[in-house]
């Protein structure tokens, strides 16, 4: 006999439900991916898996290949949509999975995983700090635009014979001295690491057979990868040798930034994500619209902006949080530095600006910048997504400006196209667009600008400026390929001239590691997964270009040592940057660097892509010449008047006002 209607039962339901929401709020307050809690008398685990599964099941293993578990552990509903366990003992060196029907995984937050990242480890953390971790210390950064960001890959930078490493292709070549003092050397104070987090498709149960990817695949994000640990079998060495990496690069002054790939996973089926919370973290299309970036499917399926196959979902709460607990981890655990988000522009800009305010809560020096694009369009509104364009509504959000970078070199989409480098007129803007570091100037013609209509960042310090990245052609290939018959020294030329762009534009300067030793990659656009002998760095080809690796070293110091150049402030650079008439494929401009405190007090930058010497008016005065015909010297190359001066072609002209 039934006591209660059916609106009384209704309302029950909704207390109930409302209960179970606010005992899940009380739990998301806290971290809300704790999967395991650790100590010496306990583990405690929790997961976020959908409350209607019938069993979720942790199993623990003594060996991450060991057959049979030791333990099978029934998980218990705690709240609405969380699951707990609890084992007493001290199980450190032991190996667990979860599984909510659907097959074993090491849930979404391991945070320390076993050979290829299929069980996740306990581990003691505190064994794996180095001598001396609690006393690592961030370097020093006021402005995002003080960084000189140097782009690498761990295979890349050490792997080849010329590296004369111990560790090659591993975390530990950069703790090794002279890999560091090169660095140093050349003047570079921020490393942006190629993925580094646990990814999928190098074997790491096969060390000593040759293996490359990029690492644009992601498993486990919140563990370093195996394969560039000297023992990916034990859980401990990678977390550890990350750490001494990170040590050893602060030690000497230069940050660490890591590159995250939050929106996509290397497949939906078999993800942490989906094995966990099936469909929650993934946006889908709406039904009859096909995934986006596929052509000819029928509705209602995964989304694909990602072009890899799916996009995350960083709008919903549990993928949200993920992205803001996974990067204050690595921050706290790893004193990570930075971080460089692939295709950011699928991600949402609240979650983006919701970052932003985390790591501000530890450090608000921690850089955040990203690629303000996809690969297709994201199943959310585009005014929503944390697209370049949106980049003044992120402050203190950087994006990757390609403006500047394809008015140099020419488009991404053709390889054989050039343009400014080539002296081909039009450009010019685009260009000083990137000068001024991608903010409203009156100096710059925005109708004439390539890709961009309106300025999109509110400071000079969220546009990074750059030339080359890891991905598509180096610039030497770039250059021999756009150019047909160019020289070596035409491409030394044009190299330089390019990079004296990148390293006096008011953004963040970015260089991709290699470009100062003539690094090519036999002209691939797309190495992601080629062999060495395409990616790795010969560092023997320094000494057959010298003079790229001086003249870049050069206005690295030069930079560092004048504020003119990096000015900070998108104020004082509307104030202080000024451009003067020039002719075709010359641009110049002053910097005013008195305003600034610079002991520079007037500089004048002119560069030229025509194959003939040109002049410009520059102001009267008697000038010191610090960037002329491809030398730099900080000291100063020579005297030179004002009013009519000449540049050297396919060159810079640097020089600043003496008293
Ligand atoms: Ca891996």
């Amino acid at each position: 006999m039934l006591n209660y209607s059916v609106a009384e039962l209704r309302m029950k339901r909704q207390i109930l439900l409302l209960l179970l929401w606010i005992i899940g709020m009380s739990v998301f307050a806290q971290d809300k991916f704790d999967e395991l809690q650790y100590s010496s008398e306990e583990c405690v685990f929790n997961l976020n898996a959908p409350s209607s599964v019938r069993s979720v099941k942790v199993r623990i293993y003594q060996s991450a290949d060991a057959v049979k578990p030791v333990h099978v552990l029934k998980m218990k509903r705690n709240g609405l949509d969380r699951w707990r366990a609890s084992l007493k003992g001290d199980w450190a060196g032991y190996f667990y999975t979860f599984d909510i029907g659907r097959g074993e995984c090491p849930g979404t937050f391991a945070k320390a995983v076993g050979v290829n990242g299929k069980r996740a480890a306990i581990v003691r953390m505190e064994d794996t700090d180095p001598e001396g971790w609690d006393k690592d210390v961030r370097p020093r950064l006021e402005n995002a635009s003080d960084m000189v960001v140097y782009e690498m890959h761990h295979r890349d930078f050490s792997i080849h014979p010329s590296s004369k490493s111990r560790y090659p292709g591993k975390f530990l070549a950069l703790t090794e001295p002279h890999n560091i003092w090169y660095l140093k050397t050349l003047g570079v104070n921020a490393v942006q690491i190629l993925p580094s987090y646990d990814y999928f498709t190098v074997d790491e149960s096969q060390p000593e057979k040759p293996q490359y990817n990029w690492g644009y695949d992601p498993l486990n994000y919140n563990v370093p990868e195996g394969s560039y640990s000297t023992d990916a079998r034990t859980p401990e060495v990678r977390i550890r040798e990350f750490k001494q990496m990170v040590q050893a690069l602060h030690d000497a002054g230069i940050r660490v930034i890591l590159d995250v790939v939050y929106n996509h996973c290397m497949n939906i089926d078999g993800s942490n994500f989906q094995l966990t919370y099936p469909d929650y973290y993934y946006r889908k299309t709406a039904p009859g619209q096909g995934a986006s970036g596929d052509i000819g499917t029928t509705g209602g399926d995964y989304a694909n902006a990602s072009g890899c196959g799916n996009e995350t979902a960083s709008e919903r709460p549990l993928m949200r949080r993920f992205m803001l607990e996974s990067v204050r981890y690595w921050v706290e655990e790893y004193h990570i530095d930075g971080f460089r988000f692939d295709l950011m522009g699928i991600h949402d800009i609240e979650t983006m600006n919701l970052i932003r305010k985390e790591l501000d809560k530890i450090d608000p020096s921690i850089t955040i910048y990203g690629e303000g694009w996809a690969a297709g369009s994201p199943a959310i509104d585009y005014n929503l997504c944390a697209m370049k364009a949106h980049t003044y509504r992120m402050p203190g959000i950087g994006a990757f400006a390609d403006e500047m970078r394809d008015a140099l070199r020419g488009p991404f989409s053709d390889d054989t196209q050039s343009a400014y480098l080539a002296g081909k007129a039009g450009h010019e803007e685009s260009v000083k667009f990137g000068i001024v570091g991608g903010i409203a100037h009156n100096g710059v013609d925005m109708s004439k600008v390539n890709y961009s209509k309106a300025a999109w960042a509110a400071q000079p310090s969220q546009h990074v400026s750059y030339v080359s990245c890891h991905d598509d052609m180096s610039l030497v290939d770039r250059l021999r390929t756009s150019i047909p018959g160019i020289s070596d020294k035409e491409v030394v030329r044009l190299s330089q001239l390019a990079q004296t762009f990148v390293l006096t534009s008011q953004g963040v300067p970015f260089l991709w590691a290699g470009e100062e030793a003539f690094r090519d990659k036999k002209g691939v656009h797309n190495s992601y997964n080629q062999p060495d002998s395409i990616n790795q760095i010969d560092w023997s080809r320094l000494m057959e270009h010298p003079e790229l690796f001086m003249y870049y070293r050069g206005l690295i110091d030069i930079r560092k040592q004048h504020k003119a150049f990096r000015m900070g402030d998108a104020g004082l650079v509307r104030q202080n940057l000024r451009f003067l008439e020039a002719p075709s494929c010359v641009i110049a401009f002053t910097l005013n660097g008195a305003a600034v405190g610079d002991t520079w007090k007037e500089i004048v930058c002119v560069m030229n892509s025509n194959k003939t010497p040109q002049q410009v008016n520059v102001p009267e005065g008697l000038y010191t010449v610090v960037c002329h015909d491809g030398m730099v010297c900080a000291d100063g190359l020579g005297k030179m008047h004002g009013g009519k001066v000449t540049v050297a072609p396919q060159s810079a002209l640097i020089i600043y006002k003496t008293e």
